[in-house]
């Protein structure tokens, strides 16, 4: 069953009330429509991480696609999650796809999306060289289809359409001097702003990426915070966390996943401070729609989960 939360943001709440009240109307079913709509989907890949925005003119931008399938555990995110979304969606161009680092969970599904019709005009990528059968497949469809490949610099912003604001805030350290670090620490991580409400997608970037951010002194808080690395006990640190202080938390994790994520001590520091926990093994897609003034969310259907 599909239920909907629809939320306005504390910013918004300020400016109108003077006063910081969340104001919560659930089951209210009324869904942000029009052109003016900014779409951002955490999809359930499993264990591992792809979202999808879609801009209000219309720019597709999709980051992470899951794991690759293999004839041992078949499931594949691009496969059987993203390419069937972006069909519902009537999705036939994706403007940017963004792979946060090179791991299997993130990179391996972005083969099948590469591989498909689907046409992809740029790639952002972390630049980490990693030896992967997934991402050799990765690199090698990008050649072939002469793909637009860019490694973002340190503060670039990112064309994602008119009112949308979508920066690189870490990594912080040019490739040439992060090569030794593990792929987690070199995701990239992305801040996007839609008039009031604000979103930090994080990819696996763990406490020390978390402390880069930190004492680069960008902007972190947001409304909604993508949690890094599927809410380990390694990511998530409480000074990050507390200067991100988002209303609402998505983790993207497979169920009942080898690695016991995301880790009880995460989950407990994001109870304690009361913000709203989503997690795709839980909710299935995770769709947020806003209008850059109020937010809504949609979770999947007990079918998807
Ligand atoms: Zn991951």
């Amino acid at each position: 069953m599909t239920r909907k939360i629809i939320k306005q943001s504390v910013l918004f709440v300020a400016l109108v009330t003077a006063c910081a009240v969340l104001i919560l109307y659930p089951g209210a079913g009324l869904a942000l429509e029009g052109k003016d709509v900014l779409k951002v989907t955490f999809l359930n890949v499993h264990q591992g991480d792809a979202e999808l925005i879609q801009t209000p003119d219309g720019k597709v931008i999709l980051i992470d696609a899951g794991q690759s399938g293999n004839k041992y555990r078949p499931f594949d995110g691009g496969k059987d999650v993203v390419l069937p979304f972006l069909k519902k969606e009537g999705i036939k161009k994706i403007d940017m796809a963004v792979v946060t680092h090179p791991h299997d969970d993130h990179v391996g599904g972005m083969v099948s999306v590469l591989a498909s019709n689907i046409k992809v005009d740029n790639i952002l990528d972390s630049g980490l060289d990693y030896s992967s059968g997934g991402y050799g497949k990765y690199i090698k469809l990008i050649k072939e289809k002469k793909i637009n490949f860019r490694i973002p610099k340190k503060g670039e912003v990112l064309d994602w359409g008119d009112r949308v604001t979508a920066q690189v805030i870490a990594p912080q350290v040019p490739l040439e001097k992060r090569m030794y670090r593990s792929p987690n620490n070199n995701s990239i991580v992305i801040r996007m702003d839609y008039g009031d409400v604000s979103f930090l997608f994080t990819g696996d970037c763990e406490q020390e990426e978390e402390r880069e951010i930190l004492n680069s002194g960008v902007r972190t808080k947001v409304n909604v915070l993508k949690v890094g690395h599927h809410g380990s006990e390694t990511a998530s640190s409480p000074p990050y966390y507390y200067h991100t202080d988002p209303e609402v938390v998505v983790i993207c994790v497979g169920k009942r996943n080898k690695f016991d994520h995301p880790h009880w001590k995460t989950e407990k520091l994001f109870r304690e401070t009361g913000v709203d926990i989503y997690r795709t093994d839980y909710n299935g897609d995770i769709t947020i729609t806003t209008d850059g003034k109020t937010y809504e969310i949609i979770t999947g259907s007990e079918e998807e989960k």
